[in-house]
């Protein structure tokens, strides 16, 4: 079978609303423990979302002050479009509910959303600049990810998380200068793909830079790598490896 044959899932995609439901808490859990596994965790920094498949302004999300690595299925909380946590015993980040409840309410596309204080995310978003096709990888961001050019404290008013929504536009990431970076997908696995290999792009151009002049790619091959990797399907070949690793390494994270 050829890559390209590679038929993958799209929302519902036959399931019903609470198979779904289950589906994304599951793959939520899996996305946090891939963050914990990879370093991404900062204190109490740091949320994915998913967003509802019933109740299409809420979104599950982690419960404030869990380390990543420890979060189960089970852990999740509810939160509605008032902030209030609906599911689960746990209070929610100010911050999370402030900024992804504006990039959910922004892109009703969105499914989820990504953001840790990763180490190369915001050591790169501190340039205040966009990423570079300079790799194979980073062409996945080619024209489809912005810079919100600004910095006010960490975020804790929903009109903040507006100006983010606003920055991300119909893109699939936003670097947030001096903060960090923000990625969103039509799925977890699309939205911690992403994140994933933007931090390691960062990392890339920061490696790249500090050791001399890099070539860039030029912009007809850039946009040609882009509809290569910077695509759904492609996303979603490439997050799988990573699935089954963490789910059989951690299968506790489906209790
Ligand atoms: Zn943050």
């Amino acid at each position: 079978m050829a890559a390209t044959d590679v038929k993958f899932p799209s929302a519902l995609d036959g399931r019903t609303i609470e198979e779904e439901r289950l589906h994304r808490k599951q793959q939520l859990a899996g996305a946090f423990r891939l963050f914990g596994k990879f370093g991404f965790d900062e204190g109490v920094a740091g949320h994915i979302t998913a967003r509802d498949p019933e109740h299409l302004d809420h979104f599950w999300v982690n419960p404030f002050g869990m380390n990543f690595s420890h979060i189960r299925v089970s852990d999740l909380i509810l939160v509605n479009e008032k902030g209030d946590v609906v599911e689960g015993d746990a209070p929610v980040n100010a911050a999370a509910f402030a900024i992804h409840s504006q990039v959910h309410a922004a892109r009703p596309d969105v499914i989820a959303a990504a953001h840790s204080h990763s180490i190369y995310g915001k050591s790169w978003s501190a340039l205040g600049r966009l990423l570079d096709p300079l790799t194979q990888d980073a062409c996945a961001f080619y024209n489809d990810h912005a810079l919100f050019d600004d910095y006010t404290g960490v975020v804790l008013d929903t009109e903040e998380g507006k100006r983010i929504g606003h920055a991300l536009g119909d893109g699939k990431a936003v670097i947030l200068r001096n903060h960090g970076l923000l990625t969103v997908g039509h799925s977890v696995d699309e939205a911690v793909w992403w994140f994933i290999t933007m931090e390691r792009s960062c990392q890339a151009q920061l490696l790249a830079e500090a050791a001399g002049t890099p070539v860039l790619i030029d912009a007809d091959m850039a946009r040609k790598t882009y509809r290569q990797v910077g695509s759904p399907v492609s996303c979603y070949m490439s997050f799988q490896p990573l699935w089954d690793m963490i789910t059989r390494e951690q299968p506790d994270l489906f209790d």
